[in-house]
């Protein structure tokens, strides 16, 4: 379906990115689109609140979290159905990147609402194009699931992507996360970006090995990883036909598959199921 967000009489949403450190990076048109709106939605009244009286806006606020982003939605859109001009900002950076919105952007759509993004700062562009590592195609994977098999699962998806690879970690996870990257990856190149567009920011380009060794202590502030992607030679640290070479040896020796399985899945930390079906679909 086609729609002129601005040349059209059909109400609109403004999605509107806001700093991710320096507040140097609300440019004209944020600025004049936060201004205008009778009422922002955002991620937390408290941070987007201190945003707006630094820049020196005073508007209606209304949290729209991830725990109620459908509901409060549904009251957005009666509210924009019957005129009220409304932006929606996250805590820092664009919307719906690891951020809410959208649930709310689809209820829009679906409610004939019209989208108009408002342009600013992201984390994952900032520390690619700084990276070292940018090359024509980039993948885009944000955080990594919080439990550490479904983490590797997730990162062993990801190892013939030829994409380099985008990564959101916070501090108190970061030392796992490197050593799973890693793991999985072996020592490809890697870039992390620290504190971007802030006063401590900074940059640590080196192999996966000697940035799963860094002292995490000095790892402090938010943080993006990026990784080369697979160029061709790089294998998966365990294949399948090594999970299946590993059953088979144990079964070969007097184990039951059962127990071979759970034992595969112990040793290599891979989910069982996959193990399991590794095993019976090679
Ligand atoms: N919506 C944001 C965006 O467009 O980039 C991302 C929000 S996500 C909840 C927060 C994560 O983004 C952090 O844990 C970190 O990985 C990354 N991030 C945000 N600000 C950053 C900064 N100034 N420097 C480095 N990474 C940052």
């Amino acid at each position: 379906m086609r729609s002129l967000n601005f040349e059209s009489d059909k109400p609109l949403l403004y999605l509107v990115a806001t700093p991710i450190g320096n507040l140097q990076e609300v440019s004209p048109r944020t600025l004049e689109v936060l201004s205008s709106v009778d009422l922002i939605a955002c991620e937390d009244t408290r941070v987007t609140g201190k945003l707006l009286s630094l820049l020196g806006i005073k508007k209606d606020l209304i949290s729209l979290r991830e725990h109620n982003e459908v509901s409060v939605s549904h009251d957005l859109i009666e509210k924009i159905k019957k005129g009220t001009k409304v932006a929606y900002v996250s805590d820092a950076g664009y919307p719906c990147i690891s951020d809410p919105g959208s649930k709310l952007v689809k209820i829009c759509l679906e409610n004939e609402i019209n989208i108009a993004p408002v342009s600013g700062p992201n984390a994952a562009l900032n520390a690619l194009v700084a990276s070292g590592l940018c090359e024509d195609h980039f993948y885009f994977h944000g955080f990594l699931n919080a439990k550490e098999s479904v983490r590797l699962e997730e990162l062993r998806e990801l190892v013939y992507k030829k994409e380099t690879l985008i990564f959101y970690e916070a501090p108190h996870r970061i030392k796992k996360t490197l050593e799973a990257l890693y793991e999985i990856f072996g020592d490809r190149k890697a870039c992390l970006a620290r504190e971007l567009t802030k006063k401590h920011e900074e940059f640590i380009r080196c192999g996966l090995k000697a940035m799963s060794e860094i002292d995490p202590e000095t790892l402090k502030g938010e943080m993006v990883i990026v990784v080369e992607g697979s160029t061709g030679e790089v294998k998966p640290v365990i294949s399948n036909n090594d999970i299946v070479n590993m059953v088979k040896s144990m079964v070969d020796s007097g184990m039951s598959t059962k127990d071979a399985i759970k034992k595969v899945s112990e040793m290599t930390k891979i989910n069982k199921n996959i193990v399991y079906k590794v095993y019976h679909l090679n």
